[in-house]
Protein backbone atom coordinates (compact mmCIF):
# COMPACT_ATOMS: atom_id res chain seq x y z
CA UNK A 1 0.00 0.00 0.00
CA UNK A 2 1.51 3.78 -1.00
CA UNK A 3 1.28 6.00 1.30
CA UNK A 4 -0.03 9.40 0.47
CA UNK A 5 2.64 12.38 0.44
CA UNK A 6 -0.11 14.10 3.20
CA UNK A 7 -0.36 11.03 5.02
CA UNK A 8 3.66 11.45 6.48
CA UNK A 9 4.45 12.64 9.96
CA UNK A 10 7.54 13.79 10.89
CA UNK A 11 7.69 14.32 14.90
CA UNK A 12 10.10 17.22 15.80
CA UNK A 13 11.53 14.70 18.00
CA UNK A 14 10.46 10.92 19.16
CA UNK A 15 11.06 10.28 22.90
CA UNK A 16 8.67 6.71 22.45
CA UNK A 17 11.18 5.84 19.79
CA UNK A 18 14.16 5.94 21.69
CA UNK A 19 12.20 4.54 24.73
CA UNK A 20 11.39 1.45 22.54
CA UNK A 21 15.18 0.79 21.85
CA UNK A 22 16.23 0.31 25.47
CA UNK A 23 12.79 -0.72 26.77
CA UNK A 24 14.06 -3.68 28.44
CA UNK A 25 17.43 -2.22 30.59
CA UNK A 26 14.97 0.88 31.38
CA UNK A 27 12.43 -1.33 33.01
CA UNK A 28 14.57 -3.50 34.72
CA UNK A 29 16.72 -0.88 36.02
CA UNK A 30 13.54 1.65 37.38
CA UNK A 31 11.85 -1.75 38.74
CA UNK A 32 15.49 -2.49 40.74
CA UNK A 33 15.08 1.24 42.55
CA UNK A 34 10.98 0.12 42.88
CA UNK A 35 11.88 -2.89 45.10
CA UNK A 36 15.50 -1.47 46.47
CA UNK A 37 12.55 1.42 47.90
CA UNK A 38 15.81 3.59 47.70
CA UNK A 39 14.29 7.07 46.35
CA UNK A 40 16.51 9.84 47.57
CA UNK A 41 20.20 9.86 47.35
CA UNK A 42 19.75 6.68 46.18
CA UNK A 43 23.20 4.47 45.11
CA UNK A 44 21.97 5.42 41.50
CA UNK A 45 22.75 8.77 42.46
CA UNK A 46 25.99 8.69 43.39
CA UNK A 47 27.13 6.07 40.69
CA UNK A 48 25.63 8.36 38.10
CA UNK A 49 27.63 11.16 39.66
CA UNK A 50 30.68 9.84 38.91
CA UNK A 51 29.59 8.02 35.92
CA UNK A 52 28.78 11.65 34.26
CA UNK A 53 31.37 13.29 35.34
CA UNK A 54 34.07 10.51 33.54
CA UNK A 55 32.05 10.91 30.39
CA UNK A 56 32.57 14.86 31.13
CA UNK A 57 36.59 14.22 31.51
CA UNK A 58 36.00 15.85 34.46
CA UNK A 59 36.56 15.53 38.45
CA UNK A 60 33.21 15.85 40.43
CA UNK A 61 29.84 15.97 38.98
CA UNK A 62 26.73 16.59 41.33
CA UNK A 63 23.19 15.81 40.62
CA UNK A 64 20.41 17.97 41.30
CA UNK A 65 16.54 18.40 40.34
CA UNK A 66 17.22 20.36 36.58
CA UNK A 67 19.18 22.34 34.68
CA UNK A 68 17.90 25.18 36.03
CA UNK A 69 18.69 24.44 39.54
CA UNK A 70 22.25 23.07 38.04
CA UNK A 71 22.82 26.57 36.52
CA UNK A 72 20.96 28.58 40.00
CA UNK A 73 23.16 26.32 42.48
CA UNK A 74 27.12 26.33 40.60
CA UNK A 75 25.71 30.39 40.90
CA UNK A 76 25.52 30.33 44.42
CA UNK A 77 28.53 28.29 44.70
CA UNK A 78 30.93 31.36 44.34
CA UNK A 79 28.57 33.61 46.52
CA UNK A 80 26.82 35.29 43.46
CA UNK A 81 23.67 37.31 44.95
CA UNK A 82 22.50 40.96 45.07
CA UNK A 83 24.68 43.52 44.14
CA UNK A 84 26.60 41.19 41.59
CA UNK A 85 25.82 40.86 37.14
CA UNK A 86 26.32 38.45 35.46
CA UNK A 87 27.05 38.11 31.89
CA UNK A 88 25.24 36.10 29.18
CA UNK A 89 23.88 36.29 26.07
CA UNK A 90 20.19 37.54 24.90
CA UNK A 91 19.59 34.64 22.22
CA UNK A 92 19.42 32.14 25.14
CA UNK A 93 16.50 29.76 26.99
CA UNK A 94 15.21 32.15 29.34
CA UNK A 95 15.91 29.71 32.42
CA UNK A 96 19.68 30.75 31.80
CA UNK A 97 18.66 34.19 33.22
CA UNK A 98 15.97 33.26 35.72
CA UNK A 99 19.01 31.52 36.92
CA UNK A 100 20.74 34.30 37.40
CA UNK A 101 17.99 36.51 38.80
CA UNK A 102 17.25 33.84 41.57
CA UNK A 103 20.29 34.63 43.10
CA UNK A 104 19.50 38.37 43.26
CA UNK A 105 22.07 38.98 41.00
CA UNK A 106 21.59 41.27 37.96
CA UNK A 107 21.77 39.28 34.63
CA UNK A 108 23.33 41.42 32.04
CA UNK A 109 22.91 40.51 28.07
CA UNK A 110 24.82 40.90 25.44
CA UNK A 111 24.28 39.83 21.59
CA UNK A 112 25.40 36.85 19.42
CA UNK A 113 27.24 35.97 16.35
CA UNK A 114 25.19 35.99 13.77
CA UNK A 115 27.13 32.60 12.20
CA UNK A 116 27.27 30.32 15.83
CA UNK A 117 23.91 32.12 17.62
CA UNK A 118 26.49 31.97 20.60
CA UNK A 119 28.05 34.49 23.14
CA UNK A 120 29.93 37.35 20.95
CA UNK A 121 33.32 37.48 23.28
CA UNK A 122 33.80 40.86 21.78
CA UNK A 123 30.91 42.21 22.98
CA UNK A 124 31.18 40.42 25.94
CA UNK A 125 33.64 42.24 27.48
CA UNK A 126 32.56 45.52 26.64
CA UNK A 127 29.45 44.64 28.95
CA UNK A 128 32.05 44.19 31.75
CA UNK A 129 31.57 46.60 34.83
CA UNK A 130 32.65 46.76 38.43
CA UNK A 131 30.21 44.92 39.74
CA UNK A 132 30.79 41.95 36.94
CA UNK A 133 31.26 38.84 38.97
CA UNK A 134 30.66 36.03 36.50
CA UNK A 135 29.54 35.02 33.13
CA UNK A 136 27.50 32.44 32.13
CA UNK A 137 28.01 31.28 28.21
CA UNK A 138 25.75 28.83 26.62
CA UNK A 139 26.55 26.15 24.06
CA UNK A 140 23.35 27.32 22.20
CA UNK A 141 21.48 24.38 20.28
CA UNK A 142 24.71 21.85 21.26
CA UNK A 143 27.32 24.02 19.66
CA UNK A 144 30.17 24.95 21.87
CA UNK A 145 30.91 28.34 22.68
CA UNK A 146 33.92 29.93 21.82
CA UNK A 147 35.93 29.71 24.69
CA UNK A 148 39.02 30.67 24.12
CA UNK A 149 38.75 33.84 24.09
CA UNK A 150 35.69 33.90 26.84
CA UNK A 151 37.97 32.31 29.68
CA UNK A 152 40.64 35.06 28.25
CA UNK A 153 38.87 38.07 29.40
CA UNK A 154 37.53 36.53 32.44
CA UNK A 155 40.68 35.51 33.73
CA UNK A 156 42.27 39.30 32.82
CA UNK A 157 39.23 40.87 35.01
CA UNK A 158 39.00 38.16 37.54
CA UNK A 159 35.53 36.32 36.23
CA UNK A 160 34.34 33.75 37.76
CA UNK A 161 32.64 31.19 34.23
CA UNK A 162 29.53 29.55 35.01
CA UNK A 163 29.55 27.41 31.78
CA UNK A 164 25.23 26.61 30.54
CA UNK A 165 25.85 22.80 28.97
CA UNK A 166 22.28 22.24 29.24
CA UNK A 167 22.38 21.89 25.42
CA UNK A 168 25.43 20.26 25.15
CA UNK A 169 26.03 16.65 26.60
CA UNK A 170 29.38 15.42 24.87
CA UNK A 171 29.97 18.50 22.56
CA UNK A 172 34.09 19.37 22.34
CA UNK A 173 35.30 22.61 21.78
CA UNK A 174 39.36 22.21 20.79
CA UNK A 175 38.81 17.99 21.26
CA UNK A 176 38.02 19.18 25.08
CA UNK A 177 34.30 18.67 26.53
CA UNK A 178 32.72 21.72 26.90
CA UNK A 179 32.25 21.79 31.06
CA UNK A 180 35.36 22.01 31.51
CA UNK A 181 36.47 25.13 30.68
CA UNK A 182 34.75 27.76 33.17
CA UNK A 183 34.91 26.95 36.86
CA UNK A 184 31.76 25.07 36.79
CA UNK A 185 28.61 24.05 34.49
CA UNK A 186 25.77 22.79 34.27
CA UNK A 187 23.63 20.10 32.68
CA UNK A 188 19.79 19.47 32.36
CA UNK A 189 18.41 15.92 31.83
CA UNK A 190 14.80 17.44 30.77
CA UNK A 191 13.39 14.92 28.88
CA UNK A 192 14.20 16.02 25.33
CA UNK A 193 17.78 16.99 25.53
CA UNK A 194 20.68 15.14 24.42
CA UNK A 195 20.37 13.11 27.45
CA UNK A 196 17.35 12.96 29.08
CA UNK A 197 15.20 12.24 31.74
CA UNK A 198 11.85 10.33 32.47
CA UNK A 199 10.73 14.02 34.25
CA UNK A 200 13.43 16.49 35.26
CA UNK A 201 16.71 16.65 36.36
CA UNK A 202 19.99 18.41 36.15
CA UNK A 203 24.30 18.05 37.06
CA UNK A 204 26.55 20.67 38.01
CA UNK A 205 30.04 19.17 37.09
CA UNK A 206 33.25 21.19 38.09
CA UNK A 207 36.77 20.06 38.87
CA UNK A 208 36.71 22.12 41.91
CA UNK A 209 36.06 19.59 45.12
CA UNK A 210 34.92 22.85 47.29
CA UNK A 211 32.36 23.96 44.80
CA UNK A 212 31.22 20.07 44.42
CA UNK A 213 30.85 20.07 47.70
CA UNK A 214 29.16 23.40 48.49
CA UNK A 215 26.30 22.95 45.38
CA UNK A 216 25.80 19.38 47.32
CA UNK A 217 24.75 21.45 50.62
CA UNK A 218 22.95 23.90 49.29
CA UNK A 219 20.67 21.04 47.10
CA UNK A 220 20.48 19.19 50.30
CA UNK A 221 19.08 21.57 53.10
CA UNK A 222 22.47 22.64 54.16
CA UNK A 223 23.35 18.88 55.45
CA UNK A 224 26.02 16.56 54.54
CA UNK A 225 24.51 14.12 57.93
CA UNK A 226 21.13 13.81 58.26
CA UNK A 227 19.74 16.36 60.51
CA UNK A 228 22.82 17.93 60.79
CA UNK A 229 22.31 21.38 59.01
CA UNK A 230 25.72 23.34 58.52
CA UNK A 231 23.81 26.25 56.36
CA UNK A 232 20.66 26.94 55.16
CA UNK A 233 19.95 25.24 51.69
CA UNK A 234 16.91 23.89 49.41
CA UNK A 235 15.78 20.89 48.60
CA UNK A 236 16.98 20.34 44.95
CA UNK A 237 18.26 16.48 44.75
CA UNK A 238 18.28 14.49 41.67
CA UNK A 239 15.71 11.37 42.18
CA UNK A 240 17.68 7.75 42.59
CA UNK A 241 14.70 6.35 39.56
CA UNK A 242 16.01 8.97 36.88
CA UNK A 243 19.37 8.40 37.89
CA UNK A 244 18.94 4.68 37.29
CA UNK A 245 17.44 5.84 34.18
CA UNK A 246 19.74 7.91 33.24
CA UNK A 247 22.71 5.23 33.86
CA UNK A 248 21.58 3.19 30.90
CA UNK A 249 20.79 6.33 28.66
CA UNK A 250 24.54 7.72 29.30
CA UNK A 251 26.11 4.02 27.86
CA UNK A 252 24.15 4.95 24.51
CA UNK A 253 24.60 8.88 24.29
CA UNK A 254 27.85 8.75 22.01
CA UNK A 255 25.99 6.50 19.63
CA UNK A 256 23.10 8.96 19.73
CA UNK A 257 25.08 12.03 19.16
CA UNK A 258 27.23 10.39 16.63
CA UNK A 259 23.41 9.67 14.55
CA UNK A 260 22.68 13.11 15.33
CA UNK A 261 25.98 14.27 13.53
CA UNK A 262 25.17 12.14 10.70
CA UNK A 263 21.77 13.90 10.37
CA UNK A 264 23.01 17.14 10.75
CA UNK A 265 25.71 16.40 8.02
CA UNK A 266 22.92 15.14 5.69
CA UNK A 267 20.32 18.03 6.12
CA UNK A 268 23.19 20.54 5.43
CA UNK A 269 23.83 17.79 1.71
CA UNK A 270 20.47 18.41 0.74
CA UNK A 271 18.94 21.63 1.94
CA UNK A 272 18.31 23.67 -1.09
CA UNK A 273 21.20 26.28 -1.21
CA UNK A 274 19.22 29.51 -0.10
CA UNK A 275 18.87 28.24 3.40
CA UNK A 276 21.13 28.94 5.99
CA UNK A 277 22.61 26.06 7.26
CA UNK A 278 24.22 26.05 10.74
CA UNK A 279 28.06 27.04 10.27
CA UNK A 280 30.10 24.66 12.25
CA UNK A 281 33.74 27.00 13.26
CA UNK A 282 36.91 24.44 13.03
CA UNK A 283 37.33 24.27 16.64
CA UNK A 284 33.78 23.16 17.49
CA UNK A 285 32.37 19.66 17.71
CA UNK A 286 28.61 20.38 17.84
CA UNK A 287 26.51 17.68 19.08
CA UNK A 288 23.06 18.75 17.27
CA UNK A 289 20.65 19.19 20.33
CA UNK A 290 18.78 21.34 17.65
CA UNK A 291 19.46 21.79 13.74
CA UNK A 292 18.51 25.45 13.52
CA UNK A 293 18.28 26.82 10.04
CA UNK A 294 17.25 30.84 8.41
CA UNK A 295 14.91 31.40 6.01
CA UNK A 296 13.37 34.46 5.12
CA UNK A 297 9.15 34.42 5.91
CA UNK A 298 9.49 31.85 8.16
CA UNK A 299 6.32 31.88 10.04
CA UNK A 300 4.68 31.08 6.40
CA UNK A 301 7.22 27.93 5.56
CA UNK A 302 6.84 26.90 9.14
CA UNK A 303 2.91 26.72 8.72
CA UNK A 304 3.72 25.25 5.11
CA UNK A 305 5.52 22.37 6.35
CA UNK A 306 3.21 21.48 8.89
CA UNK A 307 0.69 21.23 6.43
CA UNK A 308 2.86 18.71 4.88
CA UNK A 309 2.80 16.35 8.38
CA UNK A 310 6.58 18.39 9.13
CA UNK A 311 6.66 19.36 13.03
CA UNK A 312 9.46 22.18 13.61
CA UNK A 313 10.54 24.45 16.33
CA UNK A 314 11.40 27.96 17.01
CA UNK A 315 14.44 28.42 19.85
CA UNK A 316 14.15 30.79 20.05
CA UNK A 317 10.74 33.21 19.22
CA UNK A 318 10.83 35.99 21.28
CA UNK A 319 13.53 37.25 22.98
CA UNK A 320 14.92 37.51 26.38
CA UNK A 321 14.64 40.89 26.42
CA UNK A 322 11.57 41.81 25.15
CA UNK A 323 9.71 38.84 27.32
CA UNK A 324 6.88 40.49 29.57
CA UNK A 325 9.00 38.61 32.21
CA UNK A 326 12.26 40.40 32.10
CA UNK A 327 11.14 44.01 31.51
CA UNK A 328 12.61 44.70 34.66
CA UNK A 329 15.89 44.18 32.74
CA UNK A 330 15.57 47.46 31.24
CA UNK A 331 16.45 46.94 27.71
CA UNK A 332 14.54 48.25 24.41
CA UNK A 333 13.68 46.48 21.40
CA UNK A 334 16.71 47.45 19.05
CA UNK A 335 18.95 46.72 21.95
CA UNK A 336 20.53 43.27 20.29
CA UNK A 337 19.78 43.84 16.95
CA UNK A 338 21.68 40.00 16.05
CA UNK A 339 19.44 38.45 18.25
CA UNK A 340 15.69 40.26 17.05
CA UNK A 341 17.09 39.53 13.34
CA UNK A 342 17.72 35.97 14.06
CA UNK A 343 14.60 35.67 15.94
CA UNK A 344 12.21 36.57 12.71
CA UNK A 345 13.86 34.09 10.25
CA UNK A 346 15.08 30.86 12.63
CA UNK A 347 13.74 27.39 12.18
CA UNK A 348 14.60 24.49 14.04
CA UNK A 349 13.89 20.99 12.04
CA UNK A 350 13.14 17.79 13.48
CA UNK A 351 16.23 16.30 14.85
CA UNK A 352 16.51 12.70 16.91
CA UNK A 353 18.57 10.02 16.58
CA UNK A 354 16.29 7.32 15.69
CA UNK A 355 15.52 9.69 12.35
CA UNK A 356 15.73 7.64 8.77
CA UNK A 357 17.43 9.41 6.13
CA UNK A 358 14.34 9.07 4.07
CA UNK A 359 12.73 11.31 6.71
CA UNK A 360 15.67 14.05 6.57
CA UNK A 361 14.79 13.80 2.71
CA UNK A 362 11.54 14.48 2.97
CA UNK A 363 11.93 17.74 4.98
CA UNK A 364 14.53 18.68 2.37
CA UNK A 365 12.51 17.80 -0.32
CA UNK A 366 9.45 20.12 0.95
CA UNK A 367 11.28 23.02 2.17
CA UNK A 368 12.36 23.22 -1.49
CA UNK A 369 8.94 22.48 -2.46
CA UNK A 370 7.94 25.27 -0.68
CA UNK A 371 10.47 27.82 -1.37
CA UNK A 372 9.84 26.91 -5.14
CA UNK A 373 5.97 27.43 -4.98
CA UNK A 374 4.87 29.24 -2.22
CA UNK A 375 7.31 32.42 -1.61
CA UNK A 376 8.83 34.50 -4.31
CA UNK A 377 12.70 34.27 -5.29
CA UNK A 378 14.37 34.23 -2.36
CA UNK A 379 16.79 37.24 -3.70
CA UNK A 380 13.42 39.13 -3.78
CA UNK A 381 12.28 37.93 -0.19
CA UNK A 382 12.21 40.97 2.34
CA UNK A 383 14.05 39.22 5.12
CA UNK A 384 12.48 40.83 8.19
CA UNK A 385 9.53 43.20 9.12
C1 LIG B 1 16.94 23.27 29.12
C2 LIG B 1 17.78 24.44 29.38
C3 LIG B 1 17.93 24.99 30.66
C4 LIG B 1 17.11 24.57 31.84
O1 LIG B 1 17.08 23.23 32.10
P1 LIG B 1 15.83 22.60 32.88
O2 LIG B 1 16.31 21.21 33.18
O3 LIG B 1 14.66 22.63 31.97
O4 LIG B 1 15.63 23.39 34.13
C5 LIG B 1 18.81 26.04 30.83
N1 LIG B 1 19.50 26.55 29.80
C6 LIG B 1 19.36 26.07 28.55
C7 LIG B 1 20.16 26.67 27.45
C8 LIG B 1 18.49 25.02 28.30
O5 LIG B 1 18.34 24.57 27.05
Amino acid sequence: MSIQQNQRRIPFVDLAAQYDSIAPEVDEAIARVLRGADFILGADVAAFEREFADYCEIEHAVGVDSGTSALELALRAFNIGPGDEVITQANTFVATVFAIAYTGATPVLVDVDPSTYNMDPELLEKAITPRTKAIMPVHLYGQPADMDPIMEIARRYGLIVIEDACQAHGARYKDRRVGTFGHAAAFSFYPAKNLGAYGDGGMVVTADAQVADAVRLLGNYGQREKYHHLQSGFNRRLDTLQAAVMRIKLRHLDEWNAARRRHAERYSEVLPESVVIPSVPSYAEPVWHLYVIRVPQRDAMRAALAERGIATGIHYPIPIHLQPACRNLGYERGAFPVTEAVAEQILSLPMYPEMSNDAIDYVASAIRDVLEREQPAPGLARTAD
